[in-house]
């Protein structure tokens, strides 16, 4: 408790004994006064100029109960309030500049200091208690110090109350830095700058000013001490927080670089403060990493080989080179990359192949043999809006599928949507192909005549159900197969 609270029921106490004395001595001189005068009727004016007198000393003691002087605290010009007691004010104000002296560890000085004066208060004006003009007075008090300024590129930025925490809170801000981006990469760092014009400058400033080696050390970074964050709740996104706190989900991501794509969990912390740094740290760092060099491939033909098989006669291998990249960060940021170094640590050894260029030689008869004992179920052309580039004959898994004409397999395996594939090359550029097979009974390089089983039908591949997709190609280019059975 302090030792003299302002209390104002005791404060009216204290004035109402002399109040109600002032009233009983005047309404008894009225009486005693008055009597005379109704007793001899002609002392008229005598009889008014006693009672405006006691009436007028009643009025002014009655002001004085009801409105007895006070102290009017000013600063700068400005009447803050009034209080009663002005000692509790004045050490107040002495403790201001002691707890700013210790908080910014420099003596200060105060920069205005409130005046007192004796008065009466306005009509209205209510007393506050020294406790609320104190806080009024340490929001509104300024007081200087003379300590070190953090300057970047002209502007005052922060103070520090000695030379060597200045310094200390740039070293930081590189050590700091670096380690962050060391945890994002392998490299070397080479190089961190602070791309503005710092400057330590001893200044006497407003206390304001001067924050702990920490805090100062958040405002270059982040351009604000200013912590605000918010736990996201279940069935929030990165959307529904931004509008909820009028940011957008860009902001949003600038202060939470740690957010990666839009994943974020229930509980997690995120910072709503958009970053707005002072100092743009730029970093260049060295990485190192292998690439591997692909292989070329080298074909040779030989018409003694079909043109379905292959011989290899050198396997491919890749190469490997060390790249050393200079990547270059602006605050954890990279903006640019560029290949310094490039050296080979294994060429890669080019595959090589003879393919066959042997032409199979003109072994159709001309008139192709229906493939399977079947219905069509689909034409060829457009279907569906795509190119259906064969027709397709319905018939059961398992039924024989016949060599449309003479010729030779060039393929038989699978074939992505065609399923189980085979194709008949019958010479002068013309090949037939049999798709979504259920098996063969056939290999590649064998000879067939036509109307000789090649495998049955089955639903392999890109099908619904059974049937035989059969195609007609001329050189690569697809027929309408119902063109070769007129
Ligand atoms: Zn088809």
């Amino acid at each position: 408790m302090k030792p003299h609270p302002y209390n104002p029921d005791l404060h009216k106490t204290g004035k109402a004994t002399g109040g109600v004395t002032a009233y009983g001595a005047g309404s008894q001189t009225t009486r005693g006064k008055g009597r005379p005068s109704s007793k001899f009727g002609l002392g008229l004016p005598g009889h008014f100029l006693w009672t405006g007198l006691v009436l007028g000393i009643a009025l002014l003691l009655c002001y004085i109960y009801f409105f007895p002087p006070v102290w009017a605290v000013i600063l700068d010009g400005e009447v803050l309030g009034y209080v009663s007691q002005v000692e509790e004010v004045r050490k107040a104000v002495a403790l201001l500049a002691e707890s700013e002296a210790s908080r910014i560890g420099a003596q200060v000085a105060p920069e205005n200091s409130p005046s007192f004066v004796r008065t009466r208060p306005p009509q209205g004006a209510m007393l506050v208690t020294p406790e609320t003009m104190a806080e009024v007075l340490s929001e509104k008090m300024e007081f200087r110090a003379t300590g070190y300024v953090i300057r970047v590129d002209g502007q005052d930025v922060v103070a520090l109350p000695s030379e060597e925490d200045a310094r200390l809170v740039l070293s930081s801000l590189r050590e700091q830095y670096v380690q962050s981006i060391s945890g994002k990469s392998q490299a070397t760092v080479e190089e961190v700058l602070i791309k503005e014009n710092i400057e330590i400058v001893e200044k006497t400033v407003s206390t304001r000013m001067f924050r702990s080696k920490e805090d100062a050390l958040r405002i270059l970074v982040r351009g604000t001490d200013k912590i605000v964050t918010h736990i996201v709740q279940r069935g929030e996104c990165l959307w529904t927080i931004a509008q909820a706190n009028h940011m957008t989900v860009d902001d949003l991501r600038k202060a939470n670089p740690q957010v990666k794509g839009d994943i974020i969990h229930e509980g997690d912390s995120l910072n709503l403060v958009v970053p707005d740094p002072y100092v743009t740290i730029q970093s260049k760092e060295k990485v190192v990493f292998t690439v591997s060099i692909p292989y070329a491939t080298e074909v040779t033909y030989d018409d003694s080989l079909w043109p379905w098989q292959e011989r290899v006669l050198v396997e491919g291998k890749n190469g490997q080179k060390l790249v050393t990249q200079e990547v270059v960060r602006e605050n954890g940021q990279e903006v640019s990359r560029r290949t310094v170094d490039e050296r080979i640590l294994s060429y890669p050894v080019t595959r090589k192949v003879v393919r066959g260029s042997k032409q199979v030689p003109p072994m159709g008869s001309g008139q192709m043999a229906w493939p399977v004992k079947g219905r069509v179920t689909s034409y060829f052309g457009q279907r569906w809006g795509s190119f259906h580039s064969g027709i397709d004959i319905a018939a059961p898994a398992g039924t024989p599928v016949l060599a449309a004409d003479n010729g030779m397999v060039s393929y038989r395996g699978w074939n992505g949507g065609y399923g189980r594939l085979v194709l008949i090359d019958h010479g002068n550029g013309t090949v037939t192909a049999y798709a979504h097979l259920s098996g063969y009974e056939v290999s590649v390089g064998d000879r067939v005549e036509k109307g000789q089983v090649i495998g049955y039908v089955g639903s392999s591949g890109n099908s619904t159900g059974p049937h035989l997709h059969f195609e007609v190609r001329v050189n690569g280019v697809a027929k309408n197969p119902l063109d070769y059975y007129k």
